[in-house]
């Protein structure tokens, strides 16, 4: 069940460029046929139109629907998790080419923005993570001492760096990454969806997947009023489909995202809160994001589903009093929410789920960066690359107990803690 809004809720629909694709109406065939138009979806199709690749792209409702039009925007290094737990996890082989894949991911962005001339208001590098208690510090400075070690650069903050970079004293000390930066998420699918038909991907609209099946050769891929027949078919549904591919159903536990956007603060308020267009993440398991859109509008993000207007502004309203607390009354506009793809060991997978197909997913709400980097990953396995030399082995989709439950229970746990202010923060 999803609760999301609709994309012109966000504050990103406002601003992005228009892209316009038909619907999928006849029966084509195609080398590869992607399904999802996200940042997973249109990489690839990019990746394999550039190598001559007759690829076709088949989208249910419109561009970065998904979780890569609505998202905070913050394009990161790595996983939620440090290093060593991808090495634990894969161990040192895969564990090695997973780590440096997604260790220069935001480089990967920035240089599919600057190649295709991307506007998505890319900003400077440079974002705080924050440790939301004193009891988180020990595991910042994890973090940063184990990037250290691979040559990251990244520097541990006190109170004091923190409150320089950002302007709140709310925190006791954090993070900051030079690699990282922000984007309009919304733009930057459209500009990877524009660049994809431009090199010649055939990209469909409006066209919900319904089915798949094996044909004598290739996959079949239906939809309401058109099919693709393809050698290969690749799927980037994300956290917006488990029904296609069996075993999707417990695949992952669907948890919300919501953003309320702020009006534009005051040229006075901007020189004292994230100074600069800093944003901001921190530790707390609910997740909070701070950002500036390109009209100095602050998005406050957290894990949950989109409150109603008077609670949810209440609640965003008194975090940044307790971060900011010079900033009086500021006015929210926009609110809206997407859904992530959580699995129980925060790490992504692979799975070929029939003959021809390939899948990733476990992206756990980091998604701009390792949506690029899986993309081309999934485009060179669909063509041929072997198993061995992929950076995890191919073990999804996860099978995850008491989904229902899990997504229930972590829905009430971020409800009672905007409540409350307690447990989550
Ligand atoms: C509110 C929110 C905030 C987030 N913040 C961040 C952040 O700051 N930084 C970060 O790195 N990540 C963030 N994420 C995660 C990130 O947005 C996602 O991981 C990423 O966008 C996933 O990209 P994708 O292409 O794999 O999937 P998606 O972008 O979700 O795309 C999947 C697409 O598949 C389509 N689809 C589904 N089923 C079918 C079907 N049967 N037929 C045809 N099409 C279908 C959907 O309509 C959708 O467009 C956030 C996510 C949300 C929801």
């Amino acid at each position: 069940m999803s609760l999301d809004t609709g994309l012109q809720e966000s504050i990103w629909a406002q601003t992005a460029p228009p892209v316009q694709f038909p619907i999928l109406e006849n029966k084509i065939r195609a080398e590869v046929a992607i399904i999802g138009g996200g940042y997973t979806g249109c990489v690839a199709a990019l990746r394999l139109a550039e190598r001559g690749v007759d690829v076709v792209l088949v989208e249910g409702k419109e561009i970065g629907w998904g979780g890569s039009g609505r998202n905070s925007g913050l394009v990161n290094a790595g996983l939620w998790l440090n290093p060593s737990e991808i090495a634990g996890r894969f161990g040192e082989v895969y564990g090695n080419k997973l780590i440096q894949g997604l260790a220069n991911t935001p480089s990967l962005v920035r240089e599919l923005i600057e190649r295709h001339s991307i506007d998505c208001d890319a900003g400077r590098p440079g974002m705080v993570k924050a440790a939301h208690a004193n009891s988180a510090l020990h595991s910042i400075g994890e973090t940063a001492r184990q990037w250290k070690n691979l040559g990251a650069p990244v520097e541990l903050l006190d109170a004091d760096g923190i409150a320089k970079l950002t302007g709140t004293r709310r925190y006791p000390g954090g993070l900051l990454d030079h690699r990282s930066f922000t984007i309009e998420p919304l733009a930057y699918a459209r500009g990877l969806a524009k660049a994809a038909s431009k090199a010649g991907a055939r990209m469909y609209v409006e066209s919900t997947v319904h089915t798949l099946e094996p044909l004598s050769q290739g996959v079949g891929v239906r939809t309401n009023r058109g099919d693709v027949a393809a050698d290969r078919v690749i799927v980037a549904t994300g956290a917006y489909d488990s029904k296609l591919v069996r075993g999707m159903e417990r695949g992952f536990v669907p948890l919300g995202y919501f953003l309320f956007a702020s009006e534009p603060l005051t040229a006075n308020l901007r020189e004292v809160v994230l100074p600069g267009k800093m944003a901001l993440w921190d530790t707390s398991p609910s997740l909070l994001t701070l950002r500036y859109d390109r009209d100095y509008r602050l998005l406050v993000g957290n894990l949950g589903w989109l409150p109603s207007a008077r609670s949810g502004h209440k609640w965003a309203l008194s975090v940044l009093h307790s971060a900011f607390p010079q900033i009086g009354n500021v006015r929210f506009t926009h609110g809206w929410s997407g859904t992530l793809d959580f699995t129980d060991d925060h790490m992504p997978w692979l799975a070929r789920p029939m003959a021809n197909v390939y899948m990733v997913g476990g992206f756990n709400g980091r998604g701009i960066g390792p949506g690029a980097y899986w993309g081309g990953i999934l485009a060179d396995w669909a063509m041929g690359l072997p198993d061995a030399d992929l950076p995890v082995p191919v073990t999804g989709p996860p099978n995850i107990r008491f989904r229902s439950a899990k997504r229930d229970i972590f829905g009430m746990a971020f409800r009672i803690s905007r409540k409350t202010g307690q447990l989550l923060r």
